[in-house]
């Protein structure tokens, strides 16, 4: 029996999550609470849409002519989509039957074991660095950074390819000795293609004010383009 998937919502020309034109899947359910969250509301897998794997793939097969001439692909985000390895597993295993590029957009809070198989199946994992320093990593998501650490490690261990994405919040991650630190620990992956830095933003306030959730980053600005840049070029090592 095919396993069904807890699917918040489709997306069918995403432009940011990973290359090309991507059909993206929001799962729902995820085990971090971060204080940035702009999904909040797919925190709980409670009204979740449940779709089997062929049923996600009927749609990806409509906007397989874009997926094809951007040399896109699909993407599974979240929530955490690697809470159910399962269903992922089914439908990348399809996608890899129909020749399409598949990536993975997660926070790396995965029992390595669960997710081996899935990575057979993966081309491309986005990888969320949160924090470097521990205490704050806590402090940010509401989860130490073990586990993500050991993914982190397996991902080089198999060779995959991971973008890293980091989110820039004034006052919380752009601490500079962190985000050396964020270098020195990111340096040691060969298998990292990229490294990206995502403006802190609070389009998602209302997501957290709609589920009467006190938004944790209240008065909190957006960083500037040179804060940025900045970021992106200490992560990268150009400082
Ligand atoms: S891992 Fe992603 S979905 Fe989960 S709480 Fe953090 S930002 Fe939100």
């Amino acid at each position: 029996m095919e396993t069904k998937g807890k699917v918040h919502s489709f997306e069918t020309f995403g432009t940011v999550d990973g290359p090309g034109i991507r059909f993206v899947v929001f799962m729902k359910g995820c085990p971090l609470k971060c204080k940035y969250c702009h999904n909040r509301d797919t925190w709980s897998a409670e009204g979740a849409q449940l779709y089997t794997a062929e049923e996600v793939m009927t749609e990806v097969r409509k906007y397989r002519n874009f997926i094809d001439s951007s040399k896109g692909g699909i993407t599974v985000s979240g929530g955490e989509a690697l809470i159910q390895p399962q269903f992922i597993l089914e439908l990348f295993k399809k996608c890899k039957e129909e020749g399409i590029h598949t990536a993975v957009d997660t926070s790396g809070y995965v029992n390595v074991e669960d997710v081996k198989e899935v990575m057979e199946y993966t081309d491309l994992v986005l990888l969320d660095l949160k924090h470097a320093d521990e205490l704050k990593h806590r402090d940010l998501t509401g989860v130490d950074n073990e586990k993500i650490k050991r993914f982190t490690e397996y991902l080089c261990d198999i060779n995959k390819p991971v973008w890293i994405r980091y989110v820039l919040v004034p006052g919380y991650t752009d601490d500079e000795e962190d985000l050396l630190a964020a270098h020195d620990y990111l340096k040691n992956f060969k298998n990292i293609e990229k490294i990206e830095v995502l403006p802190y933003h609070s389009m998602g306030k209302v997501k957290w004010e709609n589920l009467n959730a006190e938004y944790p980053l209240e008065g909190v600005r957006e960083p500037t383009a040179d804060e940025v840049e900045r970021a992106q070029r200490i992560l990268r090592g150009g400082e």
